[in-house]
């Protein structure tokens, strides 16, 4: 059940991608910054770093539209990416994207702040919105479940970082934990985890704590021995308790 309201959930987000896309756009943000504006997306990459300090990914599972567009993608390759840089590329390109944008806003300064720049239809943003999208089917069809997720994210850098600041403050956040005895190597949770995750390896150490989960409880719902669950909770010596 909980899955059908998640995948529900994703699949309507999915519909509304055409209009959402404007505010999470990595290219609106650079095309508003050159204007010395502060748009709506840089307000909500700045939301998704402070909702992470205590949600972690949650948002990549449960709301992200490009990730919805990712699983429907996986219908025609739903195969792991077996990539040893698969998950460095999206730092190495955030950093040199975030440094231009912080550039940008310092030659442009005085900065306005306003969400709704440049969210008017028109067909440069149209042929934007195509090109994304293209670029998110392409790639995740290429290289297997989520590869943008893993590679590409301009969003998850944001979160990654909230969480580790939430750990290294000890604020408690959105964690998966893990009944080492309970399982017994199934391999069903490896099967159904959308970051290809080797979750049983994870299980079996009694810690969960990749930066890539994003929070989508496939593996909790899958497990027959209930050997996962999830809750908020502070980072203690490595282990989620
Ligand atoms: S480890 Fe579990 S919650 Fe995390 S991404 Fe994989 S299936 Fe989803
Ligand atoms: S599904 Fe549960 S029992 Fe099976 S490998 Fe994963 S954690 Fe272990």
């Amino acid at each position: 059940m909980r899955q059908r309201v998640r995948k529900g959930i994703l699949a309507f987000l999915a519909l509304l991608f055409p209009l959402l896309f404007l505010f999470l756009s990595p290219f609106i943000i650079v095309l508003s910054a050159m204007g010395g504006v502060i748009n709506g997306s840089a307000i909500i990459f700045a939301m998704l770093f402070l909702l992470s300090l205590v949600g972690s990914r949650l948002f990549c599972g449960w709301l992200c539209p490009g990730g919805a567009v990712q699983d429907t993608a996986s219908n025609a390759n739903d195969k792991p990416w077996n990539s040893s840089w698969k998950n460095a590329w999206k730092y190495i390109i955030w950093i040199i994207w975030l440094s231009f944008i912080i550039l940008l806003w310092i030659m442009h300064k005085p900065l306005k702040v306003n969400f709704f720049y440049m969210t008017g239809i028109n067909i440069y943003i149209v042929i934007i919105y195509f090109i994304v999208v293209s670029l998110i089917y392409g790639f995740t069809i290429a290289t297997g479940k989520r590869g943008m997720c893993h590679s590409l994210c301009w969003m998850a850098p944001f979160m990654v970082i909230g969480e580790k600041i939430a750990d290294f403050l000890h604020i408690p956040r959105f964690r998966l934990k893990a009944d080492s005895k309970a399982c017994i190597s199934c391999g069903k949770c490896n099967k159904r985890c959308p970051m290809s995750l080797d979750v049983c390896e994870m299980v079996k150490k009694g810690l969960i704590g990749s930066t890539e989960c994003i929070g989508c409880l496939e593996c909790v719902d899958t497990c027959p021995k209930n050997a996962i669950s999830f809750g908020i909770s502070r980072k203690t010596k490595g282990r989620t308790k």
